[in-house]
């Protein structure tokens, strides 16, 4: 792409330039010599012979001396230089003015500044005139959900669009409305870009793709004219999808600090919204994002009639990294000895752009061996190396990692299930996730408006349920339970401050103020320093009977604890039902939960 950068290059180089043309005409000028002089010598016979331009005149004298002189009456000249025989030339006197020499160079410059513009506004330097959309109507009908495997959760949700591209007047005469947007969330490589080509390969229809980050070098307001541009090629091809890979970069928080080019985004943010907003019933566009940093984006992106839908994608575990390299490996060769669920069991934390990789990079080992077959040790070298990669992006989790975090998440789905007023356990997995180094989800039972005490202090237990786990087994704390302090702590502030559950302080409510920019840290205002101390130490009462009691129950099921871990380290994931089957006891929730939407699950890591 053609830069500012470059742009200052060029200029620079120019500049150089017209000045070293000035200094050589300068220099290259003969000595000059009075008129009068001149006339004394063309007398004399001294001139052999002059060039004239208009009144300027360079010439030669017999000794082939060089000189120049300006000629005030070049009429008059004229006649003595024929009587004395001297050889003449002459050129028109157009020569550039002083002027021109000077506004020339700026001119270029200008020019060039405009053409570029010009050029950016319409794409990028390779394709003059031409967007950098891309309409990949030849390659749509390539993938489709076979090609995608080892996510089961996201493909069913996304099923569900593919009937919409598939037949909108069907669900448009029950009064349904279509959704406008999917928004992909999980880290690069777990195939968001391959299940949106997918989506759009099973319903047959056209696939636009751009980045988010394509706008971020770009001129001002040139984004916002690129999203119009998108969205109108997007309406002359309905149905379709318009896939926007990296939304992050341009989605982020309008007016979040961040140096240089806010306003760009803000304008190109600003414009994906108006476009989003302006869809016409009927008009079956189906925007998909994708990101792998969902805190950072704007909440308007979020609200309903934008990217109403929410799909998170976890890296696959044990038997979706199977599935994923069957997948890859339809059209290897591998070797006898290659058991695909063996090589799936020593990738854990692998994505499947990992996976890929990894059967690439064994497929090259294998030929440049000049081996017939991909044989296991190949497929073992190669992950070796993919690992080297991974280990720099810190991806890789050591053995001993992996058994803290599997009695960590074990903890908590232990008192998840068992304890009576909570949220069923949805799923609980020590697939690494975000910063999270595993998951425990649960489904909340109807939509919260108020909660229990009761529901409060067992929501404190569950979130400390990981680290007493560890202390158990282990008899040591990680920092991976931090951020469960963290919220337990929050939560038995507000029980003691804002909902007057403390019986030691009463029914009454103490303004708490968000003080400093780490969140969390409240600060109690305008109390006596005994109230102070008191509420102090309510909370503290909370989170320490919390805390025995998580420990009494987990002791108390020590062998269940030993169990789930174990089936945690060899399957990764476990949802409901085998967490149940595995500690024979049924949670205790009352009424049908909630469908399992995304935005509804609560996640603790
Ligand atoms: P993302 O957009 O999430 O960064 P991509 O969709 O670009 O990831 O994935 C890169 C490549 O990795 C894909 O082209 C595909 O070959 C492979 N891949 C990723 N996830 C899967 C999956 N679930 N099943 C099959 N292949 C996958
Ligand atoms: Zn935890």
């Amino acid at each position: 792409m053609f830069t500012f950068k470059k742009f200052l290059v060029l200029l620079i180089a120019v500049t150089v330039g017209v000045f070293l043309y000035n200094i050589w005409t300068v220099e290259n000028k003969p000595p000059g010599i009075e008129y009068s002089v001149f006339l004394h010598q063309l007398k004399q016979n001294e001139i052999k012979s002059v060039h004239m331009r208009g009144g300027d005149i360079r010439g030669k004298d017999i000794h082939k001396q060089p000189f120049s002189t300006f000629s005030p009456d070049v009429k008059g000249l004229m006649e003595i230089l024929n009587s004395k025989n001297v050889t003449i030339t002459a050129s028109p006197e157009a020569r550039p003015s002083p002027f021109w020499q000077s506004t020339f160079p700026v001119l270029l410059l200008m020019a060039f500044w405009i053409f570029f513009m010009v050029r950016q506004q319409k794409g990028g330097m390779g394709d003059f005139g031409k967007s950098k959309l891309k309409l990949d109507r030849g390659s749509l009908q390539q993938v489709t959900f076979d090609d995608v495997a080892g996510i089961p959760e996201a493909k069913e949700e996304l099923v569900e669009i593919v009937h919409f591209l598939k037949n909108p007047g069907k669900y448009e005469k029950l009064g349904g409305k279509i959704p406008k947007g999917v928004l992909l969330q999980g880290q690069p490589g777990t195939g968001k870009t391959l299940l949106a080509k997918a989506i759009a390969g099973e319903a047959g229809v056209p696939f636009y793709s751009i980045s988010g980050s394509d706008f971020v070098e770009m001129f001002v307001g040139v984004g916002a004219s690129r999203v119009r541009e998108l969205f109108n090629k997007a309406k002359e091809n309905i149905p379709c999808i318009v896939f926007i890979d990296e939304i992050d970069a341009v989605g982020r928080h309008r007016g979040a600090a961040e140096a240089g080019g806010q306003e760009e985004k803000d304008q190109t943010l600003n414009a994906l919204l108006v476009e989003m907003d302006g869809f016409q019933t009927g008009q079956t566009v189906i925007i998909v994002g994708a990101t792998n940093r969902p805190d950072v984006l704007d909440p308007a992106l979020m609200r309903p009639g934008r990217f109403d839908r929410q799909v998170t994608i976890l890296p696959p575990d044990v038997k979706g990294r199977e599935q994923i390299l069957k997948v890859h490996s339809r059209n290897l060769v591998l070797a006898q000895d290659v058991e695909l669920g063996n090589v799936a069991f020593s990738t854990p934390g692998f994505t499947g752009a990992d996976l890929a990789n990894l059967l690439n990079e064994s497929a090259l080992l294998a030929a440049r061996k000049d081996k017939d077959v991909i044989e296991l040790v190949d497929i073992e070298e190669s992950r070796d190396k993919v690992l080297m990669g991974a280990k720099r992006k810190g991806m890789v989790i050591s053995e001993s990692e992996r058994r803290t975090t599997a009695y960590h998440e074990a903890g908590h789905a232990i008192l998840a299930s068992i304890l009576p007023d909570t949220d069923p356990l949805h799923k609980v997995t020590i697939i690494p996730h975000g910063r999270a180094m595993g998951v425990t989800q649960q489904v909340p039972l109807q939509d919260h408006h108020a909660y229990s005490r009761e529901y409060l202090l067992n929501r404190i237990k569950i979130l400390l349920g990981g680290r007493t786990a560890e202390e158990l087994v282990f008899n040591q704390y990680t920092t991976g339970a931090s951020n469960d302090l963290q919220q337990a702590t929050e939560i038995a502030n507000k029980m003691v401050c804002e909902w007057g559950m403390s019986e030691v302080l009463g029914p009454r409510a103490y303004a708490v103020e968000n003080k400093g920019f780490l969140e969390g840290e409240m600060v109690v205002k305008n109390v006596s320093e005994d109230t102070a101390k008191n509420i102090d130490r309510e909370i503290n009462k909370i989170i320490e009977q919390c805390y025995q009691e998580a420990v009494i129950i987990l002791e108390g099921k020590i062998n269940y604890l030993h169990k789930l871990a174990a089936v945690l380290l060899e399957q990764e994931t476990i949802d409901a039902e085998g967490v149940d089957i595995i500690i024979q006891c049924k949670a205790t929730g009352e009424g049908e939960p909630v469908s399992v939407l995304d935005e509804n699950i609560t996640s603790l890591s």
